[in-house]
């Protein structure tokens, strides 16, 4: 064996563990991690209906800032009381946004509230490839990797859809006629000049909080008062 065959081999055999070793375990562990969590996380977000509201008017907002200015990295996050707005940075324009968004949601553009790239469908396209890699390694055979790797493509192609169906039926909620925005505050990442520099240099906050109630609620607090 010549010398050069020597050091191929010497870089080639760790490699050759991870690939045949490692991955595969370390795929396991993940398609066992998604299996049992991704299912509990979407089935969380369907019960909890102000989420779901909140939900769909980030997706609507998003949908409407890229429509209007043709930005692509925007990210959004909701919770109960709001949804926050990451990498955008004019405060008026995202009111603006928000407001139009539930406008036409009310006025029946659902698909608004649909995203091509939330975070439910990345969730459903990971749930299914660990259906099919947990399947596959059950039942072995020697077409393992070519299985996965043609599983893998199709899901690729299919999961798009079934992340956006899943949207519509389980993670968001077109009855928004009830929902109020109260307003916007910046949220600072940690990113940015730390104090006291933070007092000289302004800093750029990285998004927006986008908050929002029931109108009924809000409504009876001034009745109350
Ligand atoms: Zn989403």
């Amino acid at each position: 064996m010549g010398f050069f065959a020597l050091i191929a081999m010497w870089f080639a055999l760790p490699l050759l563990f991870i690939f045949l070793f490692i991955l595969p375990v370390k795929l396991m562990i993940r398609s066992l991690i998604d299996i049992v969590y991704i299912p509990r996380q979407i089935v969380g977000i369907a019960a909890n209906a102000r989420l779901r509201r909140n939900h769909a008017l980030e997706h609507a907002t998003i949908n409407v800032l890229q429509q209007r200015y043709g930005v692509r990295r925007l990210a959004g996050l909701a919770s109960e009381d709001g949804f926050l707005i990451r990498g955008w940075s004019d405060d008026r324009a995202l009111s603006r946004a928000a407001g139009e968004a539930l406008l036409r949601l009310q006025r029946g553009e659902h698909d608004l509230a649909v995203h091509r790239h939330c975070g439910t469908s990345q969730a459903v396209g990971n749930f299914l490839f660990a259906v099919l890699y947990l399947t596959v390694l059950l039942a072995g055979g020697r077409l393992q990797l070519g299985a996965v790797m043609l599983g893998g493509a199709a899901l690729l192609l299919i999961s798009p859809y079934l992340g956006m169906w899943i949207q519509r039926a389980f993670t968001t909620s077109i009855d928004v006629s009830d929902v109020m925005i109260i307003g916007t505050s910046p949220v600072f990442g940690r990113k940015g000049p730390a104090f006291p520099f933070s007092l000289l240099l302004g800093r750029v906050p990285e998004g927006y909080y986008v908050h929002t109630g029931s109108g009924a609620a809000l409504h009876g607090s001034w009745i109350e008062r």
